[in-house]
């Protein structure tokens, strides 16, 4: 069954040196329970099909379908309740650094006038699961890396998304860091049900926990499938 599926979706910009087409014609079925990898070079056309996913950017044409709805087609309170649905994991982990930990996981419940009580018993389980209970109450800049991202996942799991869309989520971290990273992401899929969406340039990152891919290149998607039937050695 399809969580999420693009079709024709389209994005060009209008610059000052003319359009700048950053995405065509891309095509894709994302299954729910999946973790479904992108990977591309710089400039490829990643972060726009984030954003288009998400709805931070309108696409120029096409269809963002979530969960058998057409995005464009719902109205403005259904849009924000869709893209709560998807939690966002960044590079370089967006956190409040004026917010300690617990604060910043409470951030986004805030946002959505839960109780404040139930929105920090919320956060502590979130920070259990994450492993970092220990932590609430640190400043982001008293954190390593790693850290910082087990906060950003806590932080992303807050509204109960059902899809964790996680653009270079890795690739500020060290090798190490980066596995135990993905093991937790793998973690919250498998036990949780959770779709992830892994964009990245670096194919250790699909390699490791991706159950299928997609190739984008110069805005198209040049080719996806399984992992392992797309990237079996010779
Ligand atoms: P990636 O995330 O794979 O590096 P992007 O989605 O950021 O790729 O960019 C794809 C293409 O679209 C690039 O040529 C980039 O310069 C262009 N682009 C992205 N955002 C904008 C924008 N807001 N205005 C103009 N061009 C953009
Ligand atoms: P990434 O590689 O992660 O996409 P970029 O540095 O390419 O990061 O883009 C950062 C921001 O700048 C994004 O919001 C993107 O939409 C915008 N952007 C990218 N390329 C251009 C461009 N050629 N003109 C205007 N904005 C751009």
């Amino acid at each position: 069954e399809a969580i999420i599926r693009l079709e024709g979706l389209g994005k060009q910009f209008a610059t000052s040196n003319g359009t700048v087409t950053a995405l065509d014609d891309i095509n894709l079925e994302i299954r729910r329970g999946e973790i479904f990898g992108i990977i591309g070079l710089s400039g490829a056309g990643k972060s726009t099909l984030v954003r288009c996913i998400n709805y931070l950017e309108e696409p120029t044409s096409g269809r963002v379908i979530f969960e058998g709805k057409n995005l464009s087609a719902m109205k403005e309170k259904e849009k924000r309740l869709a893209r709560q649905s998807m939690g966002m994991i960044f590079q370089q982990f967006n956190l409040l650094a004026q917010r300690n930990v617990l604060q910043n996981v409470c951030f986004p419940m805030e946002i959505a006038h839960m109780d404040s009580r139930k929105a920090k018993e919320r956060a502590k389980e979130l920070l259990k699961l994450v492993g970092l209970e220990e932590r609430m109450k640190a400043y982001p800049a008293q954190l390593s890396g790693g850290q910082k991202q087990r906060v950003a996942i806590a932080r992303a799991m807050a509204t109960n998304p059902r899809v964790l869309l996680c653009d270079e989520a890795t690739s500020a971290l060290d090798p190490n860091t980066t596995k135990a990273i993905l093991a937790l992401l793998k973690k919250i899929n498998r036990e949780m049900g959770i779709t992830v969406i892994m964009i990245t340039h670096e194919m250790a990152v699909i390699e490791a926990i991706c159950d299928r891919v997609a190739i984008i290149d110069h805005s198209h998607i040049v080719e996806s499938g399984k992992v392992s039937e797309i990237f079996s050695g010779p």
